[in-house]
């Protein structure tokens, strides 16, 4: 019997590219589409709660990045949105030593990521989003000087009112790490404009 179904539309040589080198780093990636991109009110609002200790302490995190609306005029300046993730195994759901080390390792091998996307020869720079805002120096600047590595700094998913669950699923990559914990990161790559969901 026929299959009638619609199939998926191909993934552009660029985001195929792409994808192959998150997984060829270590990363488990997917596309998310950037209609499929909402820019959440409310976890702008649980930035504010400042429970992590990264609002308003760097270029990285709100209010730094600017307003939810500047977040998503940034990123549907792009054309594709690609996920990426990493997990890590932990003792248990207090091991916060371990949680510290795998997040300073997600960074470090993001910081290769972004290395070898230039490797890609793309049109323009990416805009590389991390979890958690940015760990690279002991002090950051903010507010009273500039960056001192802004090549480098990868601004925080959630302060730009990402829900990371919700990116997984769009993105066909799973959320919860088995025994551990699981970092994520994006890529937006130039491409045709898009549109995204502001609420
Ligand atoms: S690289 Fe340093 S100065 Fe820049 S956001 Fe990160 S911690 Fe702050």
């Amino acid at each position: 019997m026929t299959d009638h179904r619609p199939s998926a539309p191909a993934a552009s040589p660029l985001v195929s590219a792409a994808l192959a080198l998150c997984r060829s780093l270590g990363f488990e990636a997917g596309e998310a589409p950037l209609s499929s991109l909402t820019f959440h009110p409310e976890i702008r609002a649980v930035c504010e709660e400042n429970r992590c200790r990264n609002y308003s302490a760097s270029w990285a995190c709100p209010p730094a990045v600017g307003t939810l609306e500047e977040c998503r005029e940034r990123c549907l300046r792009y054309g594709h949105f690609l996920l990426f993730s990493r997990a890590y195994a932990l003792e248990d759901s207090w091991d916060f030593q371990g949680m510290g080390e795998a997040h300073r390792d997600f960074q470090l091998q993001t910081d290769r990521l972004d290395e070898a996307l230039g490797a890609l020869g793309l049109k323009e720079p990416p805009l590389i989003l991390s979890n958690e805002g940015c760990i690279r120096c002991r002090r950051c600047t903010w507010p009273d000087a500039p960056c001192r590595f802004p090549e480098k700094l990868h601004p925080s998913l959630e302060g730009f009112g990402f829900l990371v669950s919700e990116l997984a699923a769009a993105a066909g990559l799973a959320y919860r790490a088995k025994n551990g914990v699981a970092y994520f990161g994006a890529i937006l790559l130039p491409g045709e404009a898009g549109t995204g969901t502001a609420e």
